[in-house]
């Protein structure tokens, strides 16, 4: 489902984030992305949604060949790729509604499917209630929620959690992780860069350890830690 060959990035200040990296991702897969801070995780995960393209290699998602494809049809790769950053990234003078359905409105012209699929993914994360507040009314745990909502309205065959717990304190960690864990049982990729071990530690999955822009380790139901 993810296929990365060979794949670097050099960014233009010479750094080298990404060396040589080869990969395969299954469908319906979870994976931790562990590593040192400046290991190249972001890098990583960025090139899986496009947001940074290799400078050497070749990088397969689904159908979606992310070297050969053109900037115009990265709306239709974002269908099936969802991302949640560690900031959740709301749109601040948008509602809790709007800030979903704009996400779909990109992709799906029909109102009463979105307006459909908003009530369905606001209900799975437990946010129904909040549809008509905006992000600076909710804790950040309730926004992190609305930001995975916003990701799986399209339906994506891979989320991409990019330090999904990283503002968060532990009990409101766990939260996000059962949301996580639930789309996961539904059969989405997900592939998560963490920091969170005992998370790691406790949710058994594969686990992918990145060091110097290389996976020095990757392992089944793996354990947290930086070392190969
Ligand atoms: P294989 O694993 O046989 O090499 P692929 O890598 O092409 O096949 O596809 C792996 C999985 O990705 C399959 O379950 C397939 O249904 C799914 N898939 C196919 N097209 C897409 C797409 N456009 N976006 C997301 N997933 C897709
Ligand atoms: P991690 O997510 O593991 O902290 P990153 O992928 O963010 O690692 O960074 C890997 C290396 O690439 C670091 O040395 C970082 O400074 C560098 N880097 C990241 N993004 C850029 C960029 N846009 N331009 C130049 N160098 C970058």
């Amino acid at each position: 489902m993810i296929e990365m060959l060979n794949v670097s990035k050099k960014y233009p200040n010479g750094i080298t984030a990404v060396n040589d990296l080869t990969i395969r991702i299954e469908q319906g897969e979870f994976v931790y992305v562990v590593g040192p801070s400046g290991a190249g995780k972001s890098t990583f995960i960025k090139m899986m949604y496009r947001e940074e393209l290799p400078t050497k290699g070749t990088i397969k998602v689904g159908d979606f060949d992310l070297v050969k494809m053109k900037n115009k049809d990265i709306p239709y790769l974002r269908r099936h790729v969802g991302v949640v950053f560690q900031d959740f990234k709301l749109l601040p003078k948008l509602t809790v509604y709007e800030n979903i359905a704009y996400a779909m409105e990109v992709v799906e012209k029909n109102p009463k499917i979105i307006k459909k699929r908003v009530l369905e993914v606001l209900d799975l994360v437990n946010l129904k209630h909040k549809v008509k507040m905006f992000p600076n009314e909710l804790s950040g745990g309730e926004q992190q929620r609305i930001a995975i909502a916003r990701a799986i309205a399209n339906m994506p065959r891979v989320l991409i959690c990019d330090e999904p717990t990283g503002n968060l304190d532990p009990e409101t960690s766990w939260e996000i992780m059962n949301i996580l864990e639930e789309i996961s049982n539904r059969g989405t990729t997900i592939i998560m860069a963490t920091h969170n071990s005992q998370i790691v530690n406790q949710v058994r999955h594969r686990v992918l350890a990145i060091d110097n822009g290389r996976i020095v380790r990757d392992q089944q139901e793996g354990e947290y830690g930086y070392e190969a």
